[in-house]
Parts: C-alpha cells; sequence; structure tokens
C-alpha cells in the first residue's frame, strides 16, 4: 500500500487536441471527485493545438490546418458548451453551401444530394454533366447489384467500382472521400473511413436506399423539432483555435496544471514502484509520472514503448502518414471574372493538376476576410501527390495560383499567399486498419497506467480526437481513482 502523502501525476504526451482533450477530461474528473491530481502536459513544439491554428494577418482569420469539425460526432460541440463557447460557434453561410468538382478541366456541381459516394436521387444525377450515360446507368443499377457475402474489410476503390463503377470512383469519390483522408483509394479502408456506407449495404443491399432511408429519417425528425439546428460544419468566430486556447484557459486555471513546451518524449521507463514513470526528454530532463497518456503521432510513440511491448511498437510503427501542406491566398473579390459562390472544389486525381482541393473560406465562414476581399486556400501533397510537397514556398505559391488562373480566371496577383506545411499528419487508414487498432488497443490495455489517444486510431476529425483523448483520460483516471480516494 502507498502511504506517500503526495498529489498523483499523470503525464500528457502531446498538446494536440487529443492531448489537450486528454488533459482537460482529467482534471474535470479530479475536480468533480475532489482527487488533489497533478496533469503534466508535455509538447515537443513551441505551440499547443497541433494541426488546428488559426493566424490573424492584415483583417483575415487565416486557418493553416483545421478550419472547422463535424457537428454531427458530439464530442466537439460536447466540449465547447463546457468551455463557455457555444456563442462563439459560427455555422457555415447556407447561401454558397455548394462544393464543386473538377471535370476535364472545369468546375461542374456536385449533383444535389450526392453523399460522397453515391446519390441519394437520380433526377439530379441525371441532368448532370459529371458523368457519361454509361456511368450514370452504372450508378442506378447500384440497388440492384448483390451484396457482399464477406465480411472482410476491403478498400475505398474496391468498395466504389463493385457497386458504382469505376467512373463513379473516379470522378468523385477518390477525390471527395479519399481527400478527406489525403489517402490512395486503392489502400484505405472502407471499413475504417467510411462505415455507414458499409452498414448500408450490409442493412439495405445498396447505399442508394440506405441514403434514402437515412433522408427519409432526417425529414422525419427534422417534422418533430423546431428551433436552430446546428450545420453540417462548424468553426468559431475567433478560428478553429478558439477551442485550444479555451482548453489551455480552463487548464491554467487550476494550480494542479502545467504545460511545458520543447519537450520531447525521448525514453518512457518503468520503474516497478510508486511513481510507476519516468520520462526522460530529448533535452535531457527528467520527470515523474503515476500514469502516462501518449497523445503524439504513433510514428513518435513506437521507439517510446518498444522497451515495454515490442508487439505494440511494431504495430504502431507499422501505421503510415501521409504529409500535406495549406496555401492560404487573399484576392479581391474584383479579381475573379465570376464570383465565386460555392464553399470550394475538389480536384480529381485523373485532372492531373498540383492541388487536391480548394477553397473559399471567407464564403465558407463570415468574418475570415475584410470586405471585398477573398480568403481562399488550396490543399497540395496527400499520399497520391507526394512529390509535390517537394516544392519549396515560391514554386507552391506560384502552382496555386496558377491552378486558380486556370480553373477559375483569375490572372491577379494574391495581396499574399501562405504556406504551411504539415508533415506526416494524416493518418494512412489501410485495409485491416480497425483490426490493427483493436490489437493496438488490447496491448495498450495490458500496460497499467498507460493510455494512448490520437488521429491514428478511430477517426482523424477533431471530435474523433476530442473522444479519443477523453477515453484515455477516463480510462487512466479508473485506475488511479481508487488507489487516491
Ligand atoms: C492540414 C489539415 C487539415 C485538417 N482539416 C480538418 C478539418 O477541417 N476538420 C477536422 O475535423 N479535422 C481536420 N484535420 C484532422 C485533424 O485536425 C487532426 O487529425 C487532429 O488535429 C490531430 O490531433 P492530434 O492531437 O491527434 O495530433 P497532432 O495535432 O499531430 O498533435 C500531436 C502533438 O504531439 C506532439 N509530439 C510529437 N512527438 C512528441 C514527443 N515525443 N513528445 C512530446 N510531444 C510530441 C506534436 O508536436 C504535436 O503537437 C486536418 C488535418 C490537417 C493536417
Amino acid at each position: 500500500m502507498d502511504h506517500v502523502e503526495r498529489p498523483r501525476r499523470v503525464a500528457v504526451i502531446g498538446g494536440g487536441i487529443s492531448g489537450l482533450a486528454a488533459a482537460h477530461r482529467m482534471r474535470e474528473l479530479a475536480v468533480a471527485h475532489e482527487i488533489p491530481l497533478v496533469v503534466d502536459l508535455y509538447e515537443r513544439g513551441a505551440r499547443l493545438g497541433g494541426a488546428l491554428e488559426t493566424i490573424r494577418r492584415e483583417g483575415f482569420v487565416i486557418e493553416t490546418g483545421a478550419d472547422s469539425f463535424l457537428s454531427e460526432k458530439p464530442a466537439a460541440i460536447k466540449l465547447a458548451e463546457r468551455l463557455g463557447l457555444a456563442g462563439e460557434q459560427i455555422a457555415t453561410q447556407e447561401q454558397f453551401r455548394k462544393t464543386l468538382v473538377v471535370r476535364d478541366g472545369r468546375l461542374v456541381a456536385i449533383p444535389e444530394g450526392f453523399s460522397l459516394l453515391a446519390p441519394t436521387w437520380l433526377g439530379p444525377l441525371f441532368k448532370s454533366p459529371l458523368f457519361s450515360a454509361r456511368g450514370k446507368l452504372r450508378i442506378a443499377i447500384e440497388p440492384l447489384i448483390p451484396r457482399r457475402r464477406r465480411d472482410a474489410d476491403e478498400s475505398l476503390a474496391s468498395f466504389v467500382i463493385r457497386r458504382l463503377g469505376r467512373e463513379t470512383l473516379e470522378r468523385i469519390a477518390q477525390p471527395l472521400a479519399g481527400g478527406i483522408y489525403t489517402a490512395d483509394p486503392a489502400t484505405l479502408s472502407i471499413g475504417a473511413s467510411l462505415p455507414r456506407f458499409v452498414e448500408m449495404e450490409r442493412r439495405y443491399g445498396s447505399v442508394i436506399r440506405g441514403l434514402r432511408a437515412a433522408a427519409r429519417a432526417r425529414t422525419a425528425e427534422l417534422r418533430g423539432t423546431s428551433g436552430a439546428r446546428w450545420s453540417l460544419f462548424v468553426s468559431f468566430r475567433g478560428g478553429i483555435e478558439t477551442l485550444v486556447r479555451a482548453i489551455a484557459a480552463r487548464l491554467e486555471e487550476s494550480i494542479h496544471y502545467r504545460a511545458r513546451m520543447g519537450a520531447e518524449l525521448a525514453a518512457l521507463t518503468p520503474t516497478g514502484e510508486t511513481p510507476a514513470w519516468r520520462l526522460k526528454f530529448r533535452d535531457g530532463s527528467v520527470a515523474i509520472a503515476d500514469a502516462v497518456i501518449c497523445a503524439a503521432p504513433s510514428f513518435a510513440i513506437a521507439p517510446l514503448v518498444q522497451p515495454l511491448d515490442r508487439d505494440l511498437a511494431a504495430t504502431l510503427a507499422d501505421l503510415t502518414y501521409a504529409s500535406a501542406a495549406t496555401v492560404n491566398l487573399a484576392y479581391r473579390a474584383a479579381d475573379f471574372p465570376h464570383a465565386p459562390d460555392a464553399f470550394g472544389f475538389v480536384v480529381p486525381i485523373a485532372e492531373g493538376r498540383r492541388i487536391i482541393a480548394g477553397s473559399f473560406s471567407s464564403l465558407k465562414f463570415a468574418g475570415r476576410a475584410p470586405a471585398a476581399m477573398v480568403l481562399a486556400r488550396v490543399f497540395v501533397g496527400g499520399a497520391l501527390q507526394t512529390s509535390l510537397m517537394e516544392m519549396d514556398d515560391a514554386a507552391m505559391i506560384a502552382a496555386a495560383c496558377a491552378e486558380f488562373s486556370s480553373l477559375l480566371g483569375v490572372t491577379a496577383e494574391p495581396a499574399f499567399g501562405y504556406v504551411r506545411r504539415w508533415p506526416r499528419s494524416m493518418p494512412q487508414y489501410t485495409v485491416g486498419h480497425l483490426a490493427r487498432v483493436a490489437e493496438i488497443e488490447r496491448m495498450s490495455a495490458s500496460i497499467a497506467g498507460f493510455a494512448l489517444a490520437g488521429a491514428y486510431l478511430r477517426g482523424v476529425g477533431i471530435p474523433d480526437c476530442i473522444a479519443s483523448g477523453e477515453r484515455a483520460a477516463e480510462a487512466i483516471f479508473a485506475q488511479l481513482a481508487p488507489a487516491i480516494g
């Protein structure tokens, strides 16, 4: 029995949204149970937030990484509410809620009711110039294609070709669905990335029938409710980093919280006594902890757990990441021959361009640009265009401008272009991902006082990362609390 009169310490490694959510949940639980539990957050870099970064410049609110989150998954909205941010949340601007896709060098609207892989209704599909007559017919017969008998995971490409045909994959599913993960559709796991489509096939024998059932259920639900509903994507008036700042501010209110920047964990050693862990950092400093939550990317954690569990280390080391960059561009609205009127556009790889997607941040959310200006941004790189990451900043801005000129007719130079690189930032959920994650969870759960969180586990989106951090905190709290309480 441990008689030492000292508060227990939980070390959180990584100050991205997963680590921040873990630290916050840990303090929340400690306060609710009146337990003196110290949270030490260690971040390798100079700032908190990881892939959430907002910059203000010349009246623009610039998102260099994530720009919004899905309101359908509750973890982010619930956390924002607990942080007192409900009034800061903003919805997308309805009048521009449209996404385009590049087809033969031109921007074409995605048919109404099209949901990532498949249409809900055939009317808008038949009128769309996006598909050939043969391609449309192939989509239309999807409800007649027998459901798959095997339960094994498959790739996005295999799923879409099987159910909807190759044209759907190349012209819309690859840029829309593959684009979210900046992934190669031939290796992206459908079960890990878009499980609801797998479920639709299983339950309705068809994704089109499944989408219709979901649309009918939504209509019925809307009839039964009144008042405002959140748009699909949500952000904050002051930018996505508002969430990071609010979590940090809430944590800093407590004397039981400390954050150390420039602290890269280099070794994690079990002591065999209390406190259970010794942490050694790259700069040679050391610290102790009763429990550790690792919320850094899997490639950073793998070498740390090598001495603890070789199989866990090997499985973590096997997970791959893609790199990407964003280029924010500030244009005058008058620079566009036709005023843009959509959230943005996606670019099929088959179009052979140097950008994955483009968006109009100042149309998507109000208050992102001064009057008469348009803030746009493009994505570059991803698993299918890795060589483009070798361009220097000037070349990347020039490539983005050239694509804007060709697709939108903008020939003017932007007021500024801002490049932000995100090396190894996009975990690649390859076929079999969920089985590997189940193994990772099983192995990590068998190490006492140790938990994992992060985008490489069960979802890359902000709400998934928050849920992952909170789950890790709850698991560790459940282990520590009985010994303290
Ligand atoms: C360009 C881009 C755009 C995106 N857009 C969206 C979007 O619009 N909506 C959405 O929901 N999601 C989006 N995502 C995905 C989402 O933002 C990320 O999946 C999520 O932010 C990852 O959070 P994380 O905390 O798991 O990892 P990270 O943000 O990578 O944080 C991990 C932290 O760990 C630190 N670290 C690493 N090694 C160590 C070590 N040894 N010791 C200490 N610290 C260490 C790193 O410095 C980093 O700060 C986007 C991602 C990117 C890159």
